[in-house]
């Protein structure tokens, strides 16, 4: 018979709350027991620290420790479920150096996942057609940028005539000024997204030396094309459901005015500045007087407005978008 201080010592493990033995006084049964108890508690110890390890491995795995990741490869589902998890919710890398086995916290809900980009322009010119019908949905908001002269009638004002001095393509409207003082103002409603205020001319010789560059493209260099545009200004005009995404230039402006900023909004019929002759060959030769006019360009999705159409399907384009405004 166990002794009952024997019998009745509570079974409990100091490491994990299994039951296990405690000693008593020391008779022949109490040693056959204590004997019997103590192999019983070293195995139920052995349990325990397995079931420590284990339950140590569960906790470093909720802390996202870099041991029990190392010792144990992540399962598929744990490599997706990593993958799945937004970066921007994580911008501490779960390294060794940074992790934090203490931590007791949980970590913060993960934000949600960014709207995706729902719309995607067109890349290519539109038709004729197409393109007749932004000019006709755009022209009831439409004021001219400028009432200096009337650029329809000559087709090396519109869009797609020849440069043959940049070896490009005419991308705008040019509104011709009998001198300076006149004023740019924008097209339709929208809002400032990029201003050139203090353009310096190059030499007559490095204009040359760009244009040279052109010939030999023959073509115009992007960033060449915009040093010819002197002091300018452009609109954003932001995303019509009938077209895309819109934008309008004002180039070779004498001034941009000094309220104008980036990002403000302006109202169709409001002045940017007043038209020069920025960016031109007479300009960089010191006139600032000849050759003023308003170079002015419509985009629609990156392209400007009429790309790839003929001379007179060109002209009907922006007949069609100036219609109103000319009344
Ligand atoms: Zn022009």
């Amino acid at each position: 018979m166990i002794p009952n201080e024997l019998s009745n010592t509570p079974l409990v493990c100091n490491h994990c709350s299994h039951p296990t033995v405690k000693g008593g006084i020391l008779t022949v049964r109490h040693i056959v027991a204590l004997a019997l108890a103590l192999t019983l508690g070293s195995l139920i110890a052995g349990a325990c620290s397995q079931a420590n390890s284990k339950t140590s491995d569960d906790a470093d795995s909720a802390q996202g420790s870099p041991t029990a990741s190392a010792a144990t490869p992540p399962t598929l589902n744990a490599k997706l479920a990593d993958q799945a998890k937004p970066r921007v919710n994580n911008p501490t890398p779960t390294t060794a150096a940074s992790a934090t086995p203490t931590a007791t916290t949980s970590p913060p809900p993960p934000l949600p996942a960014p709207t995706p980009i729902a719309i995607v322009l067109p890349q290519e010119p539109l038709a004729f057609e197409e393109t007749l019908e932004v000019a006709q949905a755009l022209a009831a908001n439409m004021i001219l940028p400028s009432d200096c002269g009337n650029p329809l009638p000559r087709p090396d004002l519109l869009p797609n005539s020849p440069r043959s001095y940049r070896s490009g393509i005419h991308q705008g409207v040019d509104f011709v000024c009998p001198s300076l003082g006149r004023s740019a103002v924008a097209a339709l409603d929208g809002r400032v997204v990029q201003i050139m205020d203090n353009y310096r001319h190059p030499t007559p010789n490095d204009r040359l030396q760009l244009l040279g560059v052109a010939a030999q493209l023959a073509a115009t260099p992007p960033f060449t094309l915009l040093s010819l545009y002197g002091n300018y200004v452009v609109i954003d005009h932001g995303i019509t459901p009938f077209a895309g995404h819109i934008i309008s230039i004002y180039a070779h402006l004498h001034e941009v005015d000094s309220n104008i900023r980036i990002g403000q909004t302006i109202s169709a019929g409001e002045r940017v500045g007043e038209i020069g002759n920025s960016g031109t060959a007479a300009s960089a030769a010191g006139d600032v007087s000849k050759n003023v006019h308003l170079h002015w360009e419509l985009h629609l999705n990156n392209l400007y407005l009429g790309a790839d159409l003929s001379t007179q399907q060109t002209r009907e384009v922006y007949t069609t978008l100036f219609a109103e405004a000319m009344r």
